[in-house]
């Protein structure tokens, strides 16, 4: 059976988009998964973090993975990007987060769901609620109302040559 999955996606290194086109073709490309929906392209700045501006969208994926697979699926495609945790909060060339795992409540030492700052963070809600508006209230938007972030008119999905 298929569970609906949220996935945060952030870089803030290197070449941004680039980035996030290759982590959503890793994601189509995973077994048992397809991505069902991507929102638009965020710009936003960095929260408790250093560095450049993020670049921030949500996919919503239908998948067969288990939560525990699909983190472990995440990160191989984080470290693909040559991601490296310097330090807490660091500038990363790419970010993957389990936001939602259909409506799961999951808290191992591992991994937590719904993913524990996602009400905090405006480059999470904005999307999220572009794609899957009954996920989000007006009152979360309300709460983050004063982060800076932007939508872009960058088209990231379907990326040229990739299945759907
Ligand atoms: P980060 O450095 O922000 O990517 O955090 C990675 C760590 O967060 C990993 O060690 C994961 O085990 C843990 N984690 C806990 N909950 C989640 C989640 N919902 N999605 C992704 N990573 C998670």
């Amino acid at each position: 059976m298929a569970v609906a999955a949220f996935i945060g996606l952030g870089a803030n290194l290197g070449d941004r988009g680039a980035a996030l086109q290759q982590a959503l073709a890793s994601l189509a490309a995973l077994p048992q998964t397809q991505v069902r929906q991507v929102s638009s392209l965020y710009r936003s700045a960095p929260v408790d973090a250093d560095g450049p501006d993020y670049l921030n969208a949500v996919a919503e994926l239908a998948t067969g993975l288990s939560p525990t697979a699909l983190l472990q699926a995440l990160q191989a495609i984080e470290a693909a990007a040559g991601r490296e945790r310097l330090y807490r909060n660091a500038p990363r060339t790419l970010d993957l987060d389990i936001l939602l795992y259909g409506d799961e409540s999951i808290a191992t030492p591992t991994l937590a769901v719904p993913h524990p700052r996602m009400g905090e963070r405006a480059f999470v809600l904005l999307p999220l609620s572009e794609i899957a508006p009954v996920r989000v209230t007006p009152g979360q938007l309300a709460a983050v109302a004063d982060q800076r972030i932007e939508r872009t008119d960058t088209l990231l999905w379907p990326v040229a040559g990739a299945s759907r």
